[in-house]
C-alpha cells in the first residue's frame, strides 16, 4: 500500500471495508489509544486483531513522538467505530455504518483513561494530517455537522466512548485550520536571518545563542514567529514552584508551556499560551530581568570608574 499521507510509515491490515461500499469519507473521527505511546506498536496491535472476534483498525496512528503510521487506505473504511449509543450527535444516521463515511485517526496516549494531553510533536503532526485529509476529500474544516467535518468518537458513542479521544486541543485546531496556517520553517525568509538548526529539532537564535525547543517552539512557529513575538531572549525558564512548565521570554511576548494550567488558565486549550506580563509570575520575571540588567550596567559603570582612576 502506498501511503496517502506523504512520509507516513505503512503497517497494513485487513480490518476494513473495501472502497467504502461506494461511499466517500465526509468526516474525520479522532480516537485515542488508551495505552501505548508508539504508533508502530498500536498499528501492530490492530494487525493482530485480524480474523479475531473483534477486528479493529483506524486509518492512522499518531505516536507521542509525532510519527505517523497508516494502517488502512483512505478510500477504504477502517473498522474503528462500532456502534452508536443514545445521546449521539443528531446528524448521525443510526441505520448507516459509520466506518463507511469516516476517516479515523488514533492518537497514542499512554494512560489507560486517555487523560494525557498531546505532546507538542503529536499535536502538530495531527493538525497537519487533518488538514491534508480534509484537502484530499473536501471535508469541511470545522466541527462536524450534517455536511461533514471533524469530531471525536464521543460524538457517535457518548455512552461508551465519552473519553475518546479525551483531552484534545480543539480551539488551537480550529485556529490552525481557519487561518490555513503553515508552520514556519527555518528556510522561510522571515525566519532564516534569525535562526539556524540547533539539533534535536530545536532552533538556535543566531544573535544570542538561545535555543527554542519542544512545544514552545511549535507554538512560536504556528502563531507568528519573529514577526509577532520577536526573537527569544532566554532559554526555557523552569520555575520550581510550577513543575512541568517552561517559560521563554521573547522580545515582544512571553511564551509559557503549561499543559496542566498551573500558572494561568486561559480559555484556549493548547499546551502553550502567552503569559500575562502585567501581573503574577510574568511581571516578576520582567522585573527580575530589568533588575539584573540594571545590576550589570551598574557593575560595568563601577568598573569603568575604577579603571579611569588609574
Ligand atoms: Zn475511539
Amino acid at each position: 500500500m502506498v501511503p496517502d499521507e506523504k512520509g507516513a510509515l505503512v503497517i497494513p491490515n485487513n480490518n476494513f471495508t473495501p472502497h467504502r461500499d461506494g461511499l466517500r469519507p465526509r468526516y474525520i473521527i479522532l480516537h485515542s489509544s488508551a495505552g501505548g505511546s508508539h504508533a508502530q506498536v498500536v498499528a501492530k496491535y490492530f494487525a493482530s486483531t485480524e480474523g479475531s472476534a473483534d477486528p479493529l483498525s483506524s486509518h492512522y496512528v499518531i505516536g507521542c513522538d509525532g510519527s505517523i503510521v497508516q494502517c488502512v487506505a483512505e478510500r477504504d473504511g477502517a473498522w474503528a467505530n462500532r456502534t452508536f449509543s443514545p445521546g449521539h450527535d443528531v446528524f448521525w444516521d443510526e441505520t448507516s455504518d459509520p466506518n463507511l463515511s469516516t476517516i479515523s485517526l488514533d492518537l497514542c496516549k499512554p494512560s489507560h483513561d486517555n487523560s494525557d494531553m498531546l505532546t507538542g510533536a503529536q499535536q502538530m503532526a495531527c493538525f497537519q494530517l487533518i488538514r491534508n485529509i480534509c484537502r484530499r476529500w473536501q471535508i469541511p474544516l470545522r466541527l462536524a455537522d450534517a455536511d461533514g467535518g471533524i469530531t471525536g468518537h464521543f460524538s457517535l458513542d457518548p455512552l461508551n466512548r465519552q473519553q475518546c479521544p479525551g483531552p484534545f486541543p480543539w480551539d488551537p485546531l480550529w485556529t490552525f485550520l481557519k487561518e490555513g496556517q503553515r508552520m514556519l520553517e527555518l528556510t522561510d525568509p522571515q525566519v532564516a536571518p534569525f535562526f539556524s538548526a540547533g539539533g534535536d529539532g530545536s532552533w538556535l537564535c543566531n544573535s544570542n545563542g538561545v535555543r527554542l525547543r519542544g512545544a514552545n517552539l511549535l507554538f512560536y512557529r504556528c502563531y507568528g514567529g519573529p514577526r509577532l513575538f520577536g526573537i527569544p531572549l532566554t532559554n526555557e525558564i523552569y520555575l520550581p514552584q510550577y513543575p512541568n512548565t517552561a517559560i521563554v521570554l521573547c522580545e515582544r511576548a512571553m511564551l509559557a508551556y503549561d499543559p496542566d494550567r498551573k500558572i494561568d488558565t486561559p480559555l484556549m486549550s493548547g499546551q502553550c499560551y502567552l503569559l500575562p506580563i502585567t501581573t503574577g509570575i510574568g511581571q516578576q520575571l520582567l522585573l527580575q530581568r530589568s533588575n539584573s540588567l540594571i545590576q550589570s550596567l551598574t557593575t560595568k559603570l563601577n568598573q569603568i570608574q575604577i579603571l579611569s582612576r588609574f
